[in-house]
């Protein structure tokens, strides 16, 4: 499962989406596997190829956006992208128990 996703990572988004983001990927080129490391595996690389990415805050919105539970997507694995979803969640929540109570 996850190699195919690594296969297709950038092909797989979604046509419907917009994804002009993607034609500016510094990973274009790069070997997909850097970016599914094995568990406990570094991801180190994959991560200093996104950093000098210009495209990583649209690369790692559509990761969160769209629950990608594998790999490094806008220089986050899926635990640093799951903390993000959870803080957003938890502030949601909170804005929406404060417009309620006011
Ligand atoms: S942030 Fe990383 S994974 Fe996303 S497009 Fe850029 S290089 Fe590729």
């Amino acid at each position: 499962m996850e190699m195919m996703r690594a296969e297709n990572m950038l092909q797989d988004i979604d046509d419907t989406e917009e994804v002009s983001w993607k034609l500016q990927a510094n990973c274009a080129g790069v070997d997909p596997d850097l970016f599914f490391p094995e568990r406990g595996a570094s991801t180190k690389e994959a991560k200093s190829v996104c950093r000098a990415c210009l495209v990583k805050a649209e690369c790692l919105e559509y990761a969160i956006r769209h629950g990608e539970k594998f790999g490094i997507w806008g220089g986050m694995s899926e635990r640093e992208r799951r903390r993000i979803r959870r803080t957003r969640a938890l502030s949601m929540k909170q804005r929406a128990s404060t417009s309620v109570a006011s």
